[in-house]
C-alpha cells in the first residue's frame, strides 16, 4: 500500500424502501421543531406533499421554488421566508437543484439539513455548493453545506423517467471515473468509486428496461451515494471542467452534458492514467472504459453528441478556449488543440477509438 491522505465526510445515512416515514424521527433526533420543507414544483403535489403529511406539526414553512443551478435570487426569497417562520431545521426532497437550495440556506444560517435525494446527481454527499447570479456560476466548498442526514427512499426514484435516470446515472458515474485518477486519489475513495460505477453500470440497463425494477433502483441509488461521496472527497479533473464550461457558458443541460462528454474525457485521459481507467473498465465489465461508457450511454438511449443537446458547432472554438484558460489539474496535460479535437468528437458523437 502506498502512502495516502484521506479526509472522511461526516454524515448519517438512512437507506431503504419507505424511509420517508422515518424523516420525522430524524428531525427530532437533530432537535428540530420547526422545519422548512423544500422541494421543486414537480414534487410539490407528490412526494413533497407526502413528506409534509409525515412531518405534521413539525412543519413551520414550505417552499417549492427550488430551481436549476441554485439562483441566488431564489435563495434570498426563501431566506426571508425562513426567517419569518423562524425555522430551526431544513428538510429538502428532490434532485440536485432542491438540495442546492437547501445547501445555500445552510451556508447562510448553519441550520442542520436532512435531504432526501430523488435523482442520482450525488450533491447530498458533498460539501460543494454551486450558485448562480444572472451572469455567472460560482462554486465553493464549505463544511456548512454538507447535509447532516441523508434519507434515501428508493420508492421515490421509481417514478424517475428512464431517460432522466440514464443521464442522471451517467452524471454519477462521471464522479466515480474522475475520482479514480484524481490528483488526491486514495485507496478508500477509489474503492467507493469502483463499487459505485459497478452498481450504476449494472443497474441502469435494468432500470431503462423496467423503471420499477426495485433491485436495480436500489443499486443505482447506492451507486449515486458512493460516486457522490467520491466527488465530495477528492478533486475532479478535465471532465468536470468541460461540463462546467459547457453548462455555464453555453447553457447545456447538466446531466446530459456529463453523459456526452464522459467517454471522450475518459479516452483523453487513458494515456495519462491507464491504471485508473482500467479499474473503471473492470467496474463496467468492459475491455476499455471510454468505449464502454459510450456504448452504455447509447444502449440506455441517452444522448451521445453535443449536437443533439443543441450546441452550435461555431461555439466549439470558444469552449476550447474557455476550458484551457483556467484549467483544473488533469492526469494528462491539456492544450487547446487537443481539447478542440475532443470537443469535435463529442459534438459529432463519435465512438472513442481503442
Ligand atoms: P434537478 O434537481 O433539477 O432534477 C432534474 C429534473 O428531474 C427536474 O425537473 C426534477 O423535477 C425532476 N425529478 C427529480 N426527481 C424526480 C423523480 N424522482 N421523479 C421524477 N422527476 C424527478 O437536477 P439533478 O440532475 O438532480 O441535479 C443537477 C443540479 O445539481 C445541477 O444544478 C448541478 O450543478 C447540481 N449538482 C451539485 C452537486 C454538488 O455537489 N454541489 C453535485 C451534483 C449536481
Amino acid at each position: 500500500m502506498d502512502p495516502f491522505t484521506y479526509t472522511s465526510l461526516q454524515g448519517r445515512i438512512v437507506f431503504g424502501f419507505g424511509t420517508l416515514a422515518r424523516v420525522p424521527a430524524e428531525v427530532e433526533a437533530l432537535g428540530g421543531k420547526r422545519t422548512l420543507v423544500l422541494c421543486d414544483r414537480y414534487h410539490e403535489d407528490r412526494a413533497g406533499a407526502r413528506l409534509r403529511d409525515h412531518l405534521g406539526g413539525l412543519v413551520a414553512g414550505f417552499s417549492s421554488e427550488a430551481a436549476m443551478h441554485t439562483p441566488v435570487a431564489v435563495t434570498e426569497r426563501v431566506m426571508r421566508q425562513l426567517s419569518s417562520v423562524d425555522a430551526d431545521c431544513l428538510v429538502a426532497l428532490g434532485g440536485g437543484s432542491t438540495i442546492g437550495l437547501s445547501k445555500a440556506l445552510a451556508l447562510r444560517t448553519d441550520l442542520p439539513q436532512i435531504v432526501i435525494p430523488t435523482t442520482y446527481a450525488g450533491s447530498e454527499a458533498t460539501p460543494i455548493l454551486g450558485e448562480t447570479t444572472s451572469d455567472r456560476k460560482a462554486t465553493q466548498r464549505s463544511p456548512k453545506v454538507l447535509p447532516e442526514v441523508v434519507v434515501y427512499d428508493v420508492e421515490l426514484t421509481l417514478a424517475l423517467p428512464p431517460l432522466l435516470s440514464a443521464v442522471s446515472g451517467m452524471n454519477a458515474i462521471a464522479h466515480g471515473v474522475e475520482a479514480l485518477y484524481a490528483k488526491d486519489a486514495n485507496p478508500i475513495t477509489s474503492l467507493l468509486a469502483e463499487r459505485g460505477i459497478a452498481a450504476l453500470g449494472g443497474a441502469l440497463p435494468l432500470i431503462v428496461k423496467n423503471p420499477h425494477d426495485r433491485a436495480g433502483r436500489a443499486d443505482a441509488l447506492f451507486g449515486a451515494w458512493a460516486c457522490g461521496n467520491c466527488l465530495g472527497t477528492v478533486g475532479m479533473a478535465l471532465h468536470h471542467k468541460l461540463c462546467h464550461v459547457l453548462g455555464g457558458s453555453f447553457d447545456l443541460p447538466h446531466a446530459e452534458t456529463h453523459t456526452v462528454v464522459l467517454p471522450h474525457a475518459a479516452a483523453f485521459n487513458t494515456a495519462g492514467a491507464p491504471k485508473a481507467l482500467a479499474r473503471a473498465a473492470r467496474a463496467l465489465r468492459v475491455e476499455q472504459a471510454a468505449q464502454g461508457l459510450f456504448d452504455l450511454a447509447a444502449a440506455l438511449g441517452a444522448p451521445t453528441s453535443l449536437k443533439a443537446l443543441g450546441m452550435q458547432e461555431t461555439d466549439l472554438d470558444r469552449a476550447a478556449e474557455t476550458a484551457v484558460s483556467a484549467p483544473y489539474w488533469n492526469p494528462r496535460p491539456i492544450d487547446r488543440g487537443a481539447i478542440r479535437v475532443l470537443l469535435d468528437d463529442a459534438y459529432h458523437g463519435r465512438r472513442p477509438q481503442a
